[in-house]
């Protein structure tokens, strides 16, 4: 007998998995999706080990194989157990992000009756189940929804089960099937002769009707129908062209099925390798020698840290190492932070890979996603782009992983488990798979930085734009010194400076973007007069406002103070004054900027009315002067005719109450910076601010990686923070929030209990704090804060109950 290990799609099944013994008619692989018994229930699992002995005594059977092929790979096996242990996510969980899209799809249950026993009496049974037993032996095989329909539903599941009881019937089980529509498209078709063809032409050339004529006359070239776009296309005639050619039975329209392509390659024109320069090439080698030896199976895996300023040359490096992993007989995947906002990205790749290029994204149909990944895994593309969920994607021979802007948030899984973070599982799964990792940024995550520093990582600097003299330069940034605005009388929330060069900009009909870093924006108090920001006494962090207690808390450590009635630096009673949102700005500019039109771009916006790509367009086609608007802003745009940039309010990203908040602020205004001057007009960025010296705010303004680098690591050093340590966020939510609190303070007590039984010094605990967000979908929130090493096991051990969110590594402590 064999064995195997199976991880059941159960949220009882948590992190471990169960043994089932295999049935010798079936023939099972690792990775194979199987219907297991669990309870009195059926479900399905993934099998991830095989064994020749069970690891309980009593083990039951598999009742059947879901699908012949395995879904999973060994690495992505792998991957999934270090996922769910280093995470502490329930085991599926991790399976889950590999299998194919909608694999988690409705169980269909089917009743057979395979024979009757001669013995039987038919008597013994009632009308209604003899009744059920003829409806199902006419179909030989009769979905229980069927049947659910004709006798009603309890009385057919009553039925069903004492038949099933007696040994008459079985139930069997299936998935629903994922339902694709084939795609179909219009092709035109040739249906006159070649005599005819020349008589039309004839008459068509008399009458000068050019455009039918040139149409005819392309028809008459090709051997088999042609796309009626591709048609359209190349001889540049519209729809009544068409309509004519058909009328007079000339031609026919057909609609033909077609492959679906992830992309649309119309438009797009093959690209070739660039000529690479210096620092290009030496870059390009040492990835290039590296993808050679990880080809041959050498042991470690070589994580490469690309760190060069927009337009230095990173994506030309992805191109060509992706092109020599395709030539050692290997495929790539490439991460994008967002793949909306990334549009010339993926045609850039296609344009190189032309017909290679997979592309996932949420907005492709179930049947869509589902049919990519069957593709992908059959070995179509050379490259798959996506998400950070693109990660997993069944890839096969993966020899190259690539992680563009490796520093941002979205990388980190937050919302739900397992709270992944996809740098850290593609090194893992590099290290499984052989592959060469490319982190690129123009402002590499300072941890990252410390990795490439110390050697864990190579680093590969690219210290300049490719064409720096016709290219735009990097904008000015102007810093503005919002105490000085106050001293000269101006309380709006616009600098002189600024307000004069939106002025100019409008007039001379030039576009400006205002960014407003909402987050956080209501949550701190600033005296207005100098500055002056109330941090925690233990924590450094800014302190935050709670308006309904009219306090301000702590939230890692739950320090608690009134709110003071003047400034404790300059003594000034204009202390209490909170930050805005973008709504409120609009309305100041609309009544500033009188003459300008106005568009907002913030999440509310989007959910009402527009998507992204619709107010993207309209900016872009100039139909308004500023746009207002939060984070989304920042990601990659090219406008070329935005000049101006102005941050309204730097400070507000400062002051989250997060160790993270300075290198966050310098991330966001380096990126709004690179979004001014990108045309010939050049550009200009006003960054207002009441803390002008603050190392983000100089680092960004000049633009100076090295200088935030160096400023953020020494505290980092200082203070114990990651990199110099790791972190674990543990969130308890209920809606009774005296309730959360003493549960939070139940488990730091567990928490401190075991690390001193287990003797471990290391370990330190903060709070239980209320959680920055203190409510949320109406629940409360409260966090403990866990700071050391080895944080993953340490947790393990420990009973945690329902309700408890556990976030290894968080990107963020609000
Ligand atoms: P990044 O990804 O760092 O922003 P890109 O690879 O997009 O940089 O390069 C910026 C611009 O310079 C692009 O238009 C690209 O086509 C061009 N470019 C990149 N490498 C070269 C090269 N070696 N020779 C000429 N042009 C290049
Ligand atoms: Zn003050
Ligand atoms: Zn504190």
């Amino acid at each position: 007998m064999r064995y195997a290990e199976v991880s059941v799609n159960s949220p009882v099944a948590q992190r471990r998995t169960y043994s089932y013994a295999i049935p010798p008619n079936l023939s099972i692989d690792i990775g194979q999706a199987v219907w297991v018994p669990f309870g009195n229930k059926l479900l399905q699992g993934i099998v991830l080990e095989l064994s020749d002995y069970p690891a309980v005594e009593e083990t039951r059977e598999i009742a059947g194989i879901i699908e012949p092929r395995p879904l999973l790979s060994l690495s992505h096996v792998l991957l999934a157990r270090w996922i769910s242990e280093y995470y502490l996510s329930p085991l599926f969980d991790a399976v889950a992000l590999m299998l194919p899209p909608g694999f988690e799809r409705k169980v269909l249950t089917f009743i057979s009756i395979p024979s009757i026993p001669d013995d039987f009496d038919l008597s013994s049974l009632t009308p209604d189940q003899r009744h059920a037993l003829e409806l199902i032996q006419r179909q030989g095989k009769i979905n229980l929804k069927h049947l659910e329909k004709t006798l009603g539903k309890k009385k057919a599941q009553t039925i069903v089960s004492q038949l099933v009881r007696q040994g008459l019937a079985v139930r069997s089980y299936e998935i629903e099937s994922v339902k694709t529509k084939p795609k179909v498209e219009p092709y035109l078709t040739l249906v006159a002769d070649a005599g005819e063809a020349q008589q039309e032409l004839a008459r068509l050339d008399k009458k000068r009707a050019s455009k039918q004529a040139a149409l005819l006359n392309f028809l008459v070239q090709q051997s088999r129908p042609i796309p009626l776009a591709e048609a359209r296309q190349k001889t540049k005639c519209d729809k009544a062209t068409v309509d004519a050619l058909v009328q007079k039975g000339l031609v026919t329209v057909q609609r033909i099925q077609v492959k679906r392509e992830p992309i649309s390659y119309q438009g797009i024109t093959p690209s070739y390798p660039l000529t690479l320069t210096a620092a290009q090439k030496s870059a390009f080698n040492s990835i290039q020698s590296s993808l050679l030896e990880m080809a041959k199976g050498q042991a470690s895996p070589s994580v490469f840290l690309l760190h060069g300023v927009t337009g230095s040359g990173k994506t030309e490096i992805y191109l060509q190492t992706l092109a020599e992993t395709v030539k050692l007989g290997r495929r790539g995947i490439v991460l994008v932070p967002e793949i909306a906002l990334t549009p010339q990205t993926i045609e850039r790749f296609a344009s190189r890979f032309p017909h290679k290029v997979a592309v996932l994204h949420s907005k492709l149909s179930l049947g869509e996603q589902f049919d990519e990944w069957q593709r992908i895994r059959d070995g179509e593309f050379d490259v798959v782009i996506g998400p950070r969920s693109a990660i997993f994607a069944p890839q096969p021979d993966l020899g190259l992983i690539v992680i563009d802007e490796e520093h941002e948030w979205t990388y980190k899984q937050q919302d739900k488990s397992p709270r992944y973070h996809t740098r850290d599982v593609a090194i893992k799964l590099a290290e499984l798979t052989k592959a060469v990792v490319i982190l690129g940024s123009a402002t590499p995550d300072v941890e990252t930085f410390y990795h490439a520093e110390q050697g864990d990582y190579h680093l590969l600097q690219l210290p300049e734009r490719v064409t720096p003299s016709e290219g735009s330069p990097l904008p000015q940034v102007e810093v503005v010194d919002l105490r000085d605005e106050l001293k000269a009388g101006n309380t709006s929330l616009f600098s002189r400076s600024l307000s004069q060069s939106i002025a100019k900009a409008v007039t001379n009909r030039e576009q400006v973007i205002l960014f407003l870093n909402r987050r956080g924006a209501a949550s701190f108090i600033q005296c207005r007069n100098c500055g002056f920001v109330l941090r925690c006494k233990r924590c450094e962090v800014a302190l935050t406002y709670h308006l309904a207690e009219d306090v301000l808390v702590c939230h890692q450590c739950n320090y608690r103070i009134p709110v003071p009635q003047d400034c404790p630096q300059c003594s000034s009673r204009r202390v209490k004054f909170l930050g805005v949102g973008t709504q409120k700005l609009e309305q100041e500019a609309g009544r500033t900027f009188a003459q300008a039109r106005l568009l907002r771009w913030d999440s509310d916006a989007t959910r009402q009315k527009y998507s992204h790509q619709e107010i993207l367009n309209k900016f872009r086609a100039h139909q308004a002067d500023i746009l207002i608007g939060t984070q989304m802003v920042t990601k990659g745009l090219d406008l070329p005719q935005v000049t101006l940039v102005g941050v309204v309010n730097a400070d507000t990203g400062l002051n989250l109450p997060d160790f993270r908040a300075g290198e966050r602020t310098f991330q966001l205004l380096s990126q709004v910076a690179g979004r001014a001057g990108r045309g010939p007009l050049g550009g200009q960025v006003i960054i207002q601010t009441y803390s002008p010296e603050h190392y983000a705010i100089q680092a960004a303004a000049n633009h100076d990686y090295a200088f935030l680098y160096e400023k953020e690591i020494a505290y980092r050093r200082q203070l114990h923070n990651p990199p110099f340590t790791k972190l674990a966020r543990l969130i308890y939510s209920h809606t009774n929030d005296a309730l959360c609190q003493r549960e939070a303070e139940r488990m730091k007590r567990l928490l401190m209990d075991e690390r001193d039984s287990k003797g471990i010094a290391a370990l330190s605990l903060i709070g239980p704090a209320p959680a920055f967000v203190h409510r949320l979908r109406g629940r409360f929130r409260w966090q403990i804060i866990l700071r050391g090493t080895g944080l993953s096991a340490f947790l393990s051990s420990i009973p945690i109950p329902q309700g408890w969110i556990v976030d290894i590594d968080p990107i963020g402590l609000i």
